[in-house]
């Protein structure tokens, strides 16, 4: 089968077309961070705009990059949330409008099911596994006891492992998306700032980043009240230990409990040089399978999209002429034969 992905749900344009829900023919990606960086974030509405300007011209460059001709696809497949509003509709009008032109089904996809099948793109998933989704917006323990199962044993109650980093590099004057900025610091650091850990109550699998992030500001407001300048590096050490420590410790907690077979990594905090390195050496002495979906794979993409949907288009689940864009899609309703 080939199935034409597309993603706008944030601040990446992304069309690919994807063979049998695993070889990635095509995948091009338009990130607009340069432009947001200017703001300081992303702003929905002119997320909006570039994603109308670029999505076109993207899907004809895509489906001609492939070789395949439009009449051989099997499906159009196409983020239906969670995201932003405005940015999911850019995706979905195109989607439908080449889905009804090619007279196609359309496949409406989850944006985490997508960062989780990311892993299978490279190569074949085992169950149960568990997930560990960390992103811009989610910080989720998945537990999939099958293909296409999704069962969320564990999310964050405030803000997102991406959120928490971005925010953070924000006070410590770096530029948007400030993750990688703090994850390179955290390395360099001779020092380490003490911070505190967020367990919540001593079973749950949920997390919370904004005590953390608060601790960081006090640091640093403490630290000018007195005069003193603030040792950035040890504030992003601290920070960076504090975050992996709990999502390390929980996640291998969830694999102990489910008896999962297999722990993916999943979402653009996967890029995370220090949380791959710890939990890597962590597995290794539990004894324990992990898959890290190469970078390119990590952050927003469309061949994810093309991965999950392959789990749909086997089902025989599509989505009709009317679907609407669903900013808080549920993962587990999403689940196929559900
Ligand atoms: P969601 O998938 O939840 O809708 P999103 O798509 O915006 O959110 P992603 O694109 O998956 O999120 O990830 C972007 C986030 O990853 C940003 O918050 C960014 O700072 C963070 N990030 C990227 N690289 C690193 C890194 N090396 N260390 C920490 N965070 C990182
Ligand atoms: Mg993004
Ligand atoms: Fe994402």
């Amino acid at each position: 089968s080939y199935i034409l992905a597309v993603e706008t749900s944030c601040d990446e344009t992304s069309v690919s077309v994807v063979k049998n829900g695993r070889e990635v023919l095509s995948n091009l990606i338009f990130s607009q961070i340069e432009t947001h960086k200017a703001f300081g974030g992303v702003v929905p509405e002119v997320a909006s705009r570039k994603h109308v300007e670029s999505i076109t011209l993207m899907l004809q460059e895509a489906v001609e990059q492939s070789g395949i001709s439009p009449d051989k696809l099997s499906a159009v497949a196409v983020t239906q949330g969670p995201g932003l509003v405005g940015a999911l509709l850019v995706g979905i009008m195109a989607a439908k409008s080449l889905a009804f032109a090619l007279d196609k089904p359309l496949i409406g996809t989850h944006h985490i099911a997508g960062h989780i099948y990311a892993n299978r793109l490279v190569q074949e998933i085992s169950y149960p596994c568990i997930a560990l989704v960390v992103s811009g917006g989610h910080t989720e323990l998945v537990l999939m006891e099958s293909e296409g199962k999704f069962r969320l044993i564990g999310r964050t109650r405030d803000d997102a492992v991406g959120e928490a980093y971005d925010k953070v590099a924000r006070a410590l004057g770096f530029p948007y998306p400030g993750g990688p900025y703090v994850d390179r610091l955290a390395h360099e650091a001779e020092n380490s700032a003490d911070l505190p850990r967020s367990w919540l109550e001593p079973d749950s699998f949920d997390f919370s980043f904004s005590g953390l992030k608060s601790a960081v500001l006090n640091v640093l407001n403490q630290t000018k009240m007195r005069g003193e300048t603030p040792d950035i590096p040890a504030i992003a050490r601290g920070f960076q230990e504090s975050v992996i420590e709990v999502l390390v410790e929980k996640a291998i907690r969830a694999m102990r409990m489910t008896g999962a077979s297999e722990l993916l990594l999943c979402g653009g905090v996967a890029a995370n040089r220090g949380l791959r390195e710890a939990l890597a050496e962590r597995c290794d002495r539990e004894g324990i399978t992990l898959r890290i979906p190469p970078f390119a794979y990590c952050t927003d993409n469309a061949a994810m999209i093309g991965a999950a949907a392959f789990l749909k288009l086997q089902h025989g689940e599509f989505a009709p002429q009317t679907m609407k864009a669903e900013p808080g899609l549920s993962l587990e309703e999403w689940s196929v034969g559900s």
